[in-house]
């Protein structure tokens, strides 16, 4: 019988590596939808990634979910000075040990779920430390709340980068005025970060082809924003936009029960308004008022 042999793998032009499509097939990198898996096979489009978190000389980027390694390939090309990559799949370990190899001393892999990550402690205080990752969407927004509230802040990161689906990019940057996508995650990034959509990616761009376009959106920390208690903020924004339809005065008697007309008076709004009609300086008055008196 004749045996027949692998075809050898071209290398791409980025960095010599093999192409990235080649490179999951012969690591059987089937995508698993339990793991938010969407890859991004065009080292073109991860360049373009790479590049809106520049400068990336001096930085060390934190990358979660790297998966068979496009946008980490294209940040080391781009002259990252250090990645920490930290991925939940052992699938695609070998993959990104095979890139570590090709940057000696650049790319740390930690196998490990980012929801379990101490990143500041990870990280260790090393200066500037950004964020760049295509996230898996179904932890995107808990990464992104858990980061939000960062104590003490000004905190570990200097940027976010991150890609989300086209919807949740627009709650995350939406002011009063973009009413429907006004919510809880826009009073949490707008209140601690500048916020922008940089640009969309269509669905077409990943496999497998998810069923909606992605944004690459950018959250840059502010390095005063207004004091205020993280956690009460978010429960004042959770319990306003809960009833979002409903006057203040009756939304929030699901924090405050029959002190939230007192709340709103001491947080001088008015009661009649509604949660979409209130900007980030009313919710961290409301934040504030719930404080206990120190
Ligand atoms: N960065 C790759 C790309 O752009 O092609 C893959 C992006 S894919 C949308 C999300 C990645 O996050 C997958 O590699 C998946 O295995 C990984 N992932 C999923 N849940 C994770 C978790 N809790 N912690 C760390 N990585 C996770």
């Amino acid at each position: 019988m004749r045996k027949s042999w692998p075809q050898p793998i071209p290398s791409s032009r980025l960095d010599g590596l093999p192409p990235l499509r080649e490179v999951a097939a012969a690591h059987g990198l089937l995508a698993k939808k339990s793991l938010g898996q969407n890859f991004l096979f065009d080292l073109n489009l991860t360049g373009r990634i790479a590049r809106a978190a520049a400068p990336l000389t001096n930085a060390t980027i934190v990358e979660i979910g790297p998966g068979p390694g496009g946008l980490t390939r294209s940040l080391l090309a781009e002259g990252a000075r250090k990645i920490i990559a930290v991925e939940r799949d052992t699938r695609c370990i070998p993959v990104l040990s095979e890139i570590a190899n090709n940057y000696p001393g650049r790319l740390d892999v930690i196998e490990g779920d980012a929801l379990e990550t101490d990143f500041a402690v990870l990280t260790g205080g090393e200066s500037p430390t950004r964020v760049c990752a295509n996230l898996p969407y179904r932890i995107a927004t808990a990464l992104l709340v858990r980061w939000l509230q960062t104590e003490p802040w000004p905190p570990w990161f200097d940027r976010l980068v991150l890609m989300f689906q086209r919807e949740v990019a627009e709650r995350i940057v939406a002011g009063p005025a973009e009413r429907a996508a006004y919510g809880r995650l826009a009073v949490l990034s707008n209140w601690r970060c500048e916020t922008r959509i940089l640009f969309d990616i269509p669905a077409a761009a990943f496999t497998p082809r998810p069923k909606v376009r992605s944004s690459l959106v950018e959250l840059m920390p502010r390095a005063a924003p207004f004091a205020c208690d993280a956690k009460l903020l978010s429960e004042v924004a959770q319990a306003a936009f809960g009833q979002r339809r409903k006057m203040l005065r009756q939304s929030l008697k699901s924090l405050a029960g029959s002190d939230a007309a007192g709340l709103l008076a001491r947080a001088d709004i008015d009661p009649t308004l509604r949660a979409e009609e209130i900007g980030i300086e009313g919710f961290v008055a409301l934040a504030r008022a719930l404080s206990p008196p120190s």
